[in-house]
């Protein structure tokens, strides 16, 4: 496959934007190559600057969940456009899509919108803090919740990906107030509460990690966290950036039926617009300024494009049918994952849950960031390598998910493991060089 355009374009970017890239998990470095630039997309395929054509398992990282150029979306966005790009003023698209959310999530009567997850996170955070008066936090290490300065310690994606262990930039005060235990480790947690319960505001947790491969949650892990946050009276964060109207129409509080007193969305939510939001009951929520003392804000939060583009995606979820569709490709794909790591014989394991799935490089089983630090991230480079020669795009670390969308066919999945099998086999040779 040729890349010279990609390459130049590259070499032009690397001028003009830091790294050459706007996020740190663009770039291509670790897996030993430059990265792709997109031309234009439609439905699961994605033409890059040269001309190639690739089937897509990046999918934006999530909110391509109808695919690319989804037709509703577009005129939604297109209606909009005439009316007002931006206004800075309330308006009725934010209504609706909040209506939208407080109907669908469970434990949600009130929304703030805000243009990133990151905004979100740390919008959570902070109410929490100012909800209950205390300071400290936990967090579990290798959940990722954007980069707000206490929520990078132990962060999962491209933090762990470039081998980051502790950010510079962030004070040695910050990171005092962060306290990260092992995901999947409810004895760990009752220990922390059980020495500092009195001053932790919040527990925030991906209730099924993503940002480390897909890592779901043991049975009564999560159950353990709502038990331990009412005892002690701190608030239960369930970070559904990505799970959010992916797993379940209502997310993970929908599919795991665990209760939490804030969620925060992002990706799919904005329809492929930059849209997050901090969701959670009114006597929370109510604390949040102008009505409360905790001060939130964002010149371009519910923007009107942003909130009709979220708004169509949402609806266009909520036919019936689209969930055991998803279902049913998440499950194909770990099929077809399964099958090929047992054709190979190799050191492999999947970990699936909706349209949501991982391949670790290593024998597992993986349920917390120790056994995703097992992973040979030199043969998942050998095997991204291969899959992108081969026409399709996964993102370029082992410490992320697939991203299964309605536009993925069960050909477009059957040919992806046709691909990791070719792939797997260069991993095995690779493996075996004296
Ligand atoms: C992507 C992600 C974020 C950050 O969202 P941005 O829009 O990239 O700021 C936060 N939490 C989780 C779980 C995510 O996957």
């Amino acid at each position: 496959m040729n890349h010279q355009k990609s390459e130049q374009d590259f070499a032009r970017a690397k001028k003009v934007i830091s790294g050459g890239v706007n996020s740190p998990v663009r770039a291509f470095g670790n897996v030993g190559c430059d990265p792709v630039f997109y031309d234009h997309a439609k439905g699961c395929h994605v033409w890059d600057v040269d001309g190639n054509e690739y089937r897509d398992f990046i999918g934006s990282w999530g909110p391509m969940i109808l695919g690319h150029g989804d037709p509703d979306i577009l005129a939604a966005v297109r209606a909009q456009l005439d009316k007002g790009v931006s206004f800075g003023a309330p308006c009725e698209a934010e209504i609706k899509l909040a209506e939208k959310i407080c109907e669908i999530v469970p434990n949600v009567e009130q929304t703030r919108m805000v243009s990133s997850g990151t905004e979100a996170t740390m919008t959570a955070i902070r109410l929490a803090r100012g909800y209950t008066g205390r300071d400290k936090f936990v967090k579990f290490a290798g959940c990722y919740h954007g980069h707000s300065d206490s929520l990078l310690i132990s962060a999962g994606s491209g933090v762990a990906t470039l081998g980051i262990p502790g950010t510079p930039g962030v004070t040695a005060g910050t990171v005092a107030d962060t306290i990260v235990a092992p995901y999947n480790d409810i004895q760990a947690v009752r220990k922390l509460f059980s020495q500092e319960g009195d001053k932790i505001a919040a527990i925030i947790v991906e209730p099924i990690a993503g940002n480390m491969g897909v890592v779901p949650p043991e049975p009564g892990f999560l159950e353990g966290l709502r038990d331990v946050c009412s005892e002690y009276g701190a608030l239960l964060i369930f970070d559904e950036v990505i799970t959010g109207f992916r797993v379940a129409l209502g997310g993970a509080q929908e599919r795991l039926g665990v209760a939490a007193d804030l969620c925060t969305f992002g990706k799919i939510i904005g329809g492929g617009f930059p849209v997050g939001c901090v969701a959670g009951p009114e006597r929370i929520m109510n604390k949040l300024a102008p009505n409360g003392p905790v001060y939130q804000a964002g010149t371009l939060s519910g923007n009107p494009v942003a909130m009709e583009a979220g708004l169509a995606a949402l609806t266009k979820l909520q036919q019936p049918g689209v969930y055991d569709q998803l279902e049913h490709k998440g499950m194909l794909l770990a099929q077809v994952l399964r099958h090929a790591v047992a054709q190979t014989g190799i050191d492999a394991c999947v970990n699936q849950i909706g349209a949501l799935a991982t391949l670790f490089f290593t024998k597992g089983p993986v349920r917390n960031w120790d056994g995703v630090s097992q992973c040979d991230t030199d043969a998942f480079a050998v095997y991204f390598r291969s899959m992108l020669d081969d026409g399709f795009l996964i993102a370029p670390s082992q410490f992320e998910a697939l991203f299964v969308s309605l536009a993925h066919t069960d050909d477009d999945i059957k040919a992806f493991g046709d691909a990791v099998e070719r792939a797997l086999n260069n991993v095995v040779k690779y493996q075996a060089r004296p």
